[in-house]
């Protein structure tokens, strides 16, 4: 997948992610798509955008955005839309973007 021959070479990128940890792991999901995150946001509120790793914003393309990951616009927790889980109504938080 990664290699350091690949092409956009242009700039180089670290391969940390600039998630930062946080103390939770995971916010309700009341729907696969109805997310009630720790801050109190959700989709009807400030919503949810889509990000990479990197907390760039990206277009939900497969090139794009490999790994359905969801960054609260309200206070940059990120999560992992592959981890919900309905039964259980939680979906993973994976880190949080400094905004
Ligand atoms: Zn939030």
């Amino acid at each position: 997948m990664c290699t350091m021959n690949g092409n956009h070479q242009d700039a180089p990128r670290t391969t940390v992610p600039t998630l930062a940890p946080v103390n939770i792991t995971t916010i309700t999901a009341e729907e696969i798509d109805r997310w009630l995150c720790e801050c109190g946001n959700t989709p009807h509120g400030d919503g949810f955008d889509f990000v990479d790793r990197h907390g760039n914003s990206v277009d939900p393309t497969p090139e794009q955005w490999p790994e359905p990951l969801y960054m609260c616009n309200n206070c940059g927790l990120v999560m992992d839309a592959a981890t919900v889980d309905i039964t259980a109504h939680t979906v993973a938080v994976i880190g949080r973007i400094a905004r």
